[in-house]
């Protein structure tokens, strides 16, 4: 049955609140308030047009709610990567997510890209030149490659692969194959599982990747990792399974 997430819209509210809850009460887990990102900031992504846009357009006297609140999860973003380049693991629980959102268009429910804003932080800020980018969205992060790809220092992968061990072994492959690179990122989306639309993973293979993530970070750049969350429909279950992949990703494999 995929009644939970058949036709439920992909911006509806309510969409956070098992993985908030689940989170927040977890004994090994902190929440953090971040701070919306600056002008400055989403510039390094986007072009002043696309800002002006989502602000709500020059010409008009009314800040949208909506640039409000796609700027704290850029701004979220940021905080997450900030804490996990000094080694600590961490994940971005935001919305809206980013991954469709190019330089200057949109779409799929994304306004600002927050894997571009928070990796461009970091290498504006002279903290890393380079980075894996693990995209497990089911949908490919075309934002992210049309922001990031032109940059030989930013190894972008969307895996694929029918069934759990089928895609991890595709993770597994392109992470022993990729060059050394100053800090790995998840572009986080949970629609592959196997109750969401892409009808492909099981809520272990999300803490697999976490895990592959972290023995990567571990050997390769010094355990620097984060998650930023893109899509994932089944509400109920969306929960879970962050958690599983947080957990991977925190302690690698026991
Ligand atoms: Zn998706």
């Amino acid at each position: 049955m995929k009644q939970s997430y058949d036709g439920t819209p992909a911006g509806a509210s309510g969409r956070l609140d098992t993985a908030v809850d689940i989170l927040s009460e977890h004994p090994l887990y902190e929440l953090m308030e971040p701070s919306p990102a600056t002008d400055e900031q989403i510039l390094r992504a986007h072009g002043r047009d696309h800002l002006e846009r989502i602000r709500g357009g020059r010409g008009y006297r009314e800040e949208s709610l909506l640039f409000d609140v796609s700027a704290l999860a850029a701004g979220g973003a940021i905080l997450t990567a900030e804490i996990a380049v000094e080694g600590e693991p961490a994940f971005g629980l935001i919305r809206p997510p980013g991954h469709h959102a190019s330089s200057d268009s949109c779409w799929g429910f994304c306004y600002f890209n927050n894997v571009a804003v928070s990796l461009l932080h970091l290498k504006a800020t002279g903290r890393i030149k380079s980075a894996f980018i693990l995209d497990f969205d089911l949908h490919t992060g075309d934002g992210n490659i049309n922001i990031l790809g032109h940059d030989e220092d930013f190894v972008i992968h969307n895996p694929r692969g029918y069934g759990d061990d089928a895609y991890l072994a595709d993770v597994k492959r392109t992470l022993d194959a990729s060059p050394d690179v100053d800090i790995i990122m998840a572009s986080a989306g949970f629609d592959q599982y196997i109750d969401d639309w892409g009808s492909n993973l099981s809520t272990d293979a999300f803490k697999r990747i976490g895990e592959l993530m972290y023995e990567f970070a571990m050997k390769r750049c010094e355990g620097r990792r984060y998650g930023l969350l893109e899509g994932g429909y089944n509400f109920q279950d969306l929960g879970k399974n962050v958690l599983a992949f947080c957990d991977g990703l925190r302690e690698g494999k026991l």
